[in-house]
């Protein structure tokens, strides 16, 4: 039996927005995924501290993804004591749903020109396939990525989703969605401007931010 293509989708979801929501949502579709596993990165190595807890990012993707049955939680990041590098993650991921598994990365355009930056990047080719959506503002094109991610880009670049399903790992696809140009940091600096933040995320992580009094600060 061959098993559908799973989505993984790391980020720091300070707070989770519908940017994110959308890019899964949408994977699932133009991908024919079989659904995504979200995980929150515990402590980011590639940027600053978030602003709240890593539990609470926890909670704040629990709540806008539990109604959806093709959406599941990894925890693990967020409960593990070191810093969260997606090659591990990876790795504890075969291990437990075995070798020919597909796994997807999901990541936006944004996170895919950094990518080279990454703890071991180039073993993330041997765990898992990655798919890039397009971001506002970022373009998904060999002449935007540096040299060495280029080239990946290029020699593992697949014009047609179907080759998620003809193997474990290893493929590079891009995909369209929706463009919305909404970032946590724009909602963060909207909180913090005591400004209405209303539309950009669901009503429940919304309500979840009142009531704990998060990005109060700038
Ligand atoms: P910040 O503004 O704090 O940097 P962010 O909104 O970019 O946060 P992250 O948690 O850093 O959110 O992003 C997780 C993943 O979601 C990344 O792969 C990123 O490229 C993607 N992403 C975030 N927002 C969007 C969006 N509006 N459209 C498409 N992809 C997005």
């Amino acid at each position: 039996m061959t098993c559908l293509p799973l989505g993984l989708f790391g980020g720091t979801f300070d707070p989770i927005h519908f940017g994110h929501l959308r890019l899964a949502e949408e994977a699932v579709a133009h991908l024919g995924l079989g659904g995504v596993r979200w995980i929150p990165a515990g402590q980011p190595p590639h940027r600053g501290a978030p602003q709240v807890t890593a539990g609470q990012r926890l909670a704040m993707v629990g709540c806008a993804t539990a109604g959806n049955p093709l959406f599941s939680v990894d925890p693990a990041e967020v409960l593990a004591t070191e810093p969260s590098y997606t090659v591990h993650t990876l790795e504890r991921l075969r291990r437990e749903l075995g070798d020919t598994q597909p796994l997807v990365l999901l990541v936006g355009a944004d996170a895919f020109a950094g990518l080279a930056t990454w703890h071991r990047w180039r073993d993330l080719f041997s765990l898992a396939h990655i798919a890039v959506s397009h971001r506002p503002g970022f373009p998904v094109e060999t002449a935007s990525l540096p040299h060495e991610l280029a080239t990946e880009f290029a020699d593992r670049r697949m014009l047609d989703v179907a080759a998620l399903k003809a193997g474990p790992a290893g493929c590079i696809v891009t995909f369209a969605m929706t463009q919305l140009a909404i970032s946590a940091t724009q909602i963060r600096k909207l909180l913090a401007n005591r400004m209405s933040a209303r539309y950009l995320l669901p009503d429940e992580v919304l309500d979840y931010i009142q009531t704990h009094s998060l990005y109060r600060n700038a």
